[in-house]
């Protein structure tokens, strides 16, 4: 189990050989893997694990082969400049003069072109089908098989349009090995014996897959607190001592560290972590919301993704989640009625026959964006002993298991079993201000 922290903290005084900074599911899987590898191993984590502050808490766990197309895809500036007056759109830039939201968009929009995103996507599938594996695996073992369901899923579309368009790309998917294809109206209605849908049409995927958040997040982490990995919670970090190339001590609000290797994995809160290190990460928070309902008795069984709305629909026993809407506007947590309204409205328009229900939960969470759509993923230059595992963005929970365990064969020295070239921390450069540490700092 997590440690939970005493009213008066003493200073921590064990040295791990890896300390992870981040209990995000990210985090998680870095400090799994590291274990596995030997090392002893603590995870500082800032607020609780799988606590509302984490991106992990409250998203809807698509995992699996479908959702690789990273979000710098061509079209999409176009497509967001007419989004931008509609206040229950699912996509917002909150306009602002902020020279790191400046120079973000000024990558994001170069990122925007055909070459780079399929680039992106056959990297992301590739990481995608490495995480469904594992996930499988782990989830095979009983604490936690009931939070993971990988029955398939379905992407429904309302329009003509957007049904021909989802088509016209279901060849080139399929020959990326995402197994997708176009479902006929007998199809839908036996894998949907309850729902009324009101579309156009709609596609399966064999390999979709979801996780139940919270409960997977805290349930690995107990698994970690099984093999031995120490978790302190409310620990945040809040700087760092280096020399030369290496990473010395790394302090945290109740005490330092000072452990052989260290991985930043703080989410959309990485860059902010490791400013004083000037290794150069681009990340926006990126703002999504989920609406957590009573399940009523006619929804649907699989999770879906309505196309057009850009809303996930996730199944969780008596209970059904919705989450959708990408903005940018900082780190501003405030539930937007409208934006959440929109949410609602477009499960209305697929699903009009759906029961209305109670409302449990309405959340909000930062995904942690780079421009191009890929982590940043490996060693930290100029240091020695830091790596770095972040930017999953919108799909973090199926990235994150092959993420820690590239990680931990980084920090083995094992070559890694995919090329990291693409996702290396240092491609947008330094930060502002690079140069080269110094002592003490
Ligand atoms: C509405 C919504 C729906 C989504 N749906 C999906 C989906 O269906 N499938 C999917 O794959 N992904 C989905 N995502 C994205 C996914 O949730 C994220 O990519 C993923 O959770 C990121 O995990 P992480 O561990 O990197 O970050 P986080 O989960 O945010 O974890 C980072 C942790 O670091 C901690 N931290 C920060 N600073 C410090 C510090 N200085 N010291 C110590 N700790 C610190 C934070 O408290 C936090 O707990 C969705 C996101 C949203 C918002």
């Amino acid at each position: 189990m997590p440690t939970m922290p005493s009213p008066n903290p003493a200073p921590l005084r064990y040295d791990p050989d890896v300390l992870v900074i981040g209990g995000g599911v990210v985090g998680l899987f870095c400090a799994y893997y590291l274990r596995r590898a030997g090392n002893s191993v603590t995870v500082v984590e800032r607020g609780p694990v799988g606590g509302l502050q984490s991106c992990s808490y409250g998203n809807t766990g698509f995992v699996g082969t479908q959702g690789a197309l990273p979000l710098a895809e061509p079209g999409v500036m176009a497509q967001g400049l007419r989004w931008l007056l509609n206040p229950e759109s699912p996509f917002y830039i909150r306009p602002r003069p902020d020279p790191e939201l400046m120079s973000w968009l000024w990558h994001f929009r170069r990122a925007c072109n055909e070459r780079d995103a399929k680039a992106g996507f056959r990297v992301l599938v590739d990481m995608k089908k490495r995480s469904l594996g594992i996930l499988r695996e782990l989830c095979a073992s009983d604490g936690l098989a009931s939070t993971f369901t990988a029955q398939g899923m379905l992407l429904a579309y309302r329009t003509r349009q957007g049904f021909e368009k989802a088509c016209r790309a279901v060849p080139g998917t399929v020959a990326s090995g995402v197994p997708l294809r176009v479902l006929g109206p007998g199809e839908l209605r036996a894998l949907e014996p309850d729902a009324e849908f009101d579309i156009h049409g709609a596609l399966y995927n064999e390999e979709g897959a979801y996780l139940r958040v919270p409960d997977f997040v805290t349930g690995l982490a107990r698994r970690l607190g099984d093999m031995g990995v120490e978790i302190h919670e409310h620990t945040g970090v809040v700087g760092f001592e280096v020399a030369g190339a290496e990473v010395r001590r790394v302090r945290t609000v109740h005490g330092d560290f000072s452990p052989r290797e260290t991985v930043i994995a703080a989410g959309t809160w990485s860059a902010e972590c490791a400013r004083g290190l000037d290794i150069g990460l681009k990340l926006q928070p990126a703002k999504g919301y989920s609406v957590t309902v009573r399940a009523p008795g006619n929804a649907p069984r699989l999770p879906v993704l309505l196309g057009e709305g850009k809303v996930a629909l996730v199944p969780l026993g008596d209970r059904l989640r919705f989450g959708g809407t990408l903005e940018l506007s900082g780190m501003d947590t405030a539930i937007s009625r409208s934006r959440v309204d929109g949410i609602l409205r477009t499960v209305q328009v697929y699903l009009p026959k759906m029961e209305s229900t109670e409302t449990l939960e309405t959340w909000s969470g930062f995904r942690p964006c780079s421009p191009d759509g890929l982590p940043f993923l490996g060693r930290a230059a100029p240091y020695r002993n830091l790596s770095v595992a972040c930017g999953h963005g919108h799909i973090g929970m199926g990235l994150a298991p092959v993420s820690g365990r590239l990680i931990a064969q980084l920090v083995a020295g094992e070559r890694p079993e995919m090329d990291l070239t693409p996702l290396r921390p240092g491609r947008y450069g330094g930060g502002p201000s690079r140069r080269r540490p110094r002592p003490g700092r």
